[in-house]
């Protein structure tokens, strides 16, 4: 069923996890014959099921697909233990180490790149004192979990606000935690809806501090944690260390990250290249933007593995979007913030709205923020928090990779009823009250 003919196209995929088990699967569905190299001793892991792992019984695994099935369903030749580490895109050919098993390299017709990111240690003075926990893999985060249960109090820390927030939602029904938030992390949410979750986080007993640790101290082991000036006794460090671009060394244009710069249809700036998920930049205006989340890993690899095989897959539809439920509400992020678009030469504002049912709580409504171009009104982001807001996460999705116009979205029908009880969905309502605002 899957034997391989001369005239077939012959896709390498770099990388086994998300983006390149995705891609793998979509060229081989679209007719190529497909290899996978992997470097580790398996594929496939899912790290968006990381933090729930902390609150599993530690001997579940975040394994989302197997050699087995993708050679047996797909037939998808996977090879693992096989770190690609250059690419000659005159030979087109990729070059390992793995001299002790035969040719340490691979032909290619088409190459995708899903080697995704590696941890940068953070160097936060006394974080290798007993008791910190860098979480980098799926094994750290089972060796955690097996530890929660014996702790009293835990300090998390980490740059990136949603990853964070993640992982303190699994972490405080284990034990009282207290999160610091480094480098501005906390600025991936608009302010609105930051202050609702910070609010939402303190009405379960977990402090959000804006600002990250100075210094991890204690005699022997881990005792507290010093941030802006200020001592918090803790008896376990957990840290989420920032990630950065990882790809074998071949020259094509790189972002601000480092990442391989593509278009929507995944192509990189060397022909016959592809590239997806957390090692890949989008280009967006005048620049590019990492999306690190798995529904981008998905998208990008999709898109990635079908175009390598010669499909026409013309525009990806990439949103970074994330739905979480976070101590009790449901929040949904996607696209860029203001900065992000500032930095790519968009003219973008932010506006946001809240609804607050009558007789109902503080802070139990529906808030929405929207980022979109000034003159043109096309929504380049949009968060939402509140009952429903992850059930809105594929109109969402849809919303922002379109970039469709505030007046878009104030004119579609909704496939409601929402949980307000509306028949309206509340993105279509939110851009209403906005163009009413900036008419009025
Ligand atoms: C701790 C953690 C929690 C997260 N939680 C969430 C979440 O809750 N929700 C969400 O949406 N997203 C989450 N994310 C982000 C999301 O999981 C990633 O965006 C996604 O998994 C990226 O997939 P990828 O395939 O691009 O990269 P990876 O999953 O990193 O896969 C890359 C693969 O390439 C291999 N590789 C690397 N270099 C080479 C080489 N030179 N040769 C061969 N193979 C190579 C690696 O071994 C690895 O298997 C989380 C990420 C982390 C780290």
């Amino acid at each position: 069923m899957f034997g391989q003919r001369d005239d077939m196209t012959r896709v390498i995929v770099v990388g086994g996890g998300t983006a390149g088990a995705e891609a793998a699967k979509e060229a081989s569905r679209c007719g190529a014959t497909v290899s996978l190299l992997e470097a580790s001793g398996a594929l496939g892991l899912d790290q968006c099921l990381f933090p729930s792992l902390l609150s599993r019984r530690p001997a579940t695994s975040a394994l989302s697909t197997t050699p087995e099935e993708l050679s047996d369903k797909f037939g998808v030749e996977v090879e693992l233990g096989r770190r690609v580490r250059r690419v000659d895109f005159a030979a087109k050919t990729v070059h390992g180490d793995w001299v002790q098993d035969g040719p340490a390299n691979r032909r290619y017709d088409s190459l995708v790149v899903a080697t995704g990111a590696s941890s940068v240690p953070d160097e936060i003075k006394g974080s290798s004192k007993p008791g910190v926990w860098p979480l980098r893999s799926e094994a750290d985060f089972l060796s955690l979990a097996r530890a929660l249960p014996g702790l009293s109090n835990v300090s998390i820390v980490g740059s990136s606000a949603l990853l964070a927030l993640a992982v303190a939602q699994e972490v405080y029904r284990a034990t009282r935690c207290r999160l610091f938030v480094s480098g501005g992390g906390l600025g991936a949410l608009s302010p609105g809806i930051r202050s609702r979750v910070v609010t939402d986080a303190a009405s379960k007993g977990v402090a959000v501090v804006d600002a990250g640790v100075q210094a991890v101290v204690g005699m022997k082991r881990v005792e507290a944690v010093v941030a802006l000036d200020v001592v918090h006794p803790c008896d376990a460090v957990v840290l989420l260390p920032r990630s950065s671009p990882s790809t074998p060394q071949l020259e094509c244009a790189r972002g601000v990250s480092g990442g391989i710069v593509v278009d929507g249809t995944m192509r990189s700036s060397q022909g016959g290249v592809f590239a997806a998920g957390d090692c890949a930049e989008l280009r967006v205006g005048a620049g590019s933007v990492p999306f690190k989340v798995h529904s981008s890993a998905v998208t990008m690899g999709r898109t990635a593995g079908s175009n390598a095989a010669g499909g026409r897959v013309a525009q990806a539809a990439v949103a970074g979007t994330l739905a979480l439920d976070l101590f009790g509400a449901q929040l949904c992020t996607a696209g860029l913030q203001v900065t992000q678009g500032r930095a790519v030469g968009l003219n973008l504002v932010e506006m946001e709205e809240g609804s607050e049912p009558e007789g109902a709580l503080k802070g139990s409504g529906f808030q929405t923020s929207v980022i979109f171009e000034r003159d043109s009104h096309h929504i380049y982001g949009l968060q939402a928090r509140g009952e429903g807001a992850a059930l809105l996460s594929g109109h969402i999705s849809m919303i922002v990779s379109a970039h469709s116009s505030l007046e878009e979205v104030a004119g579609q029908d909704s496939p409601g009823p929402f949980p307000s009880g509306s028949e309206v969905s509340p993105i279509c309502l939110t851009a209403r009250k906005l163009l009413s605002r900036l008419r009025g």
